[in-house]
């Protein structure tokens, strides 16, 4: 086994479907790819909006495309422990912050400023409770932030961020400007996708992250939240998104159909398809082998 060590991490807020499949499908593959270790974590974070059982399912339906962890997979669910150590080491460096803005109060500060920015219908945090901008001011705190300007500024790193993805090419992002001290711990007590998931690959061990390409725009925060906690940086790779017969993305959200699993080779097929694979050869063994070889001759430079 080489180093190498992929990830597939779905939210069990519904079932696999066609999207979610080509992003497992994906990650395996590049896996396989490099001789390394392809591991399933379950993001159940949310957990009020995981229905009962639908972890148990996706495991059955990636077991049933011939997807299988090589490790017991890891339920994000039961790590709040480590979660809140890497909050309470960021609040020790002075890089976290309780916030205690509401949404409404957040809208009103950026209406007052003339500013009408959102990233992907998120509000940019104004920076109300910032300890440079007075904190709380007699606030309760609901939410906890990362103090961006702070870190970078300690670290000093550039705010203009910079890195690459293996099937994008050159990304760049300013976050602290573009997204704003984003969230590591709702008001409403449950951790942050941002952090669960950056401590988790970090402790998992994970070089690479192959995802779908609708979760790119995460990746400067979590190389952000990678360089304030000491972590290495992954290597990145998104993969197209599949998308509905009214053009939008496949999602939970929109109703996206389950994994059919009276025939995962023709749901795996389709997914190959999408990542500018062949048709199936033989069995669902012998076509994940072909689509490896394949993997392979698409993106076997790692840079
Ligand atoms: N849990 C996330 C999702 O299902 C994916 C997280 C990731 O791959 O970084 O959308």
């Amino acid at each position: 086994m080489s180093g190498y060590r992929g990830r597939f991490a779905p939210s069990p807020t519904g079932l696999l479907h066609a999207g979610s499949l080509v992003a497992a499908l994906a990650s395996w593959l590049d896996a396989r790819a490099q001789g390394g270790a392809w591991l399933v974590r379950i993001e159940d974070v949310d957990l009020p909006r995981c229905p009962l059982g639908a972890a148990d399912e996706i495991l059955r339906q990636l077991a049933a495309c011939g997807l299988v962890s090589d490790e017991m997979p890891l339920w994000q669910s039961q790590r709040g422990n480590r979660y809140q150590a890497a909050l309470e080491r960021l609040i020790e460096r002075g890089w976290a912050y309780p916030c205690g803005c509401t949404r409404k109060d957040i809208a009103q500060a950026l209406a007052l400023r003339g500013d009408t920015r959102a990233r992907h219908g998120e509000l940019v945090y104004p920076g109300n409770c910032r300890p440079a901008n007075g904190g709380l001011k007699g606030k309760p705190a609901r939410a906890w932030r990362l103090d961006i300007a702070t870190v970078s500024a300690d670290l000093g790193l550039p705010a203009v961020l910079h890195w690459s993805d293996r099937r994008l090419g050159a990304q760049q992002q300013d976050v602290g400007s573009e997204v704003g001290d984003f969230v590591l711990r709702r008001a409403d007590g449950l951790w942050a996708y941002q952090l669960a998931v950056v401590v988790d690959d970090a402790e998992q061990g994970i070089t690479d992250i192959v995802r779908g390409a609708d979760l790119a725009d995460n990746s400067a925060r979590q190389i952000l939240l990678q360089q304030a906690l000491g972590y290495p940086r992954p290597r990145y790779l998104h993969t197209p998104l599949v998308c509905g017969a009214n053009g939008e993305k496949l999602s939970k959200q929109n109703g996206a159909a389950a994994v059919d699993l009276s025939d995962p080779l023709a749901a795996l097929e389709a997914a190959a398809g999408l990542l500018g694979l062949s048709a199936r050869a033989g069995a669902t063994r012998q076509s994940l082998e072909r689509w490896t070889r394949e993997w392979a001759g698409l993106y076997n430079s790692v840079p």
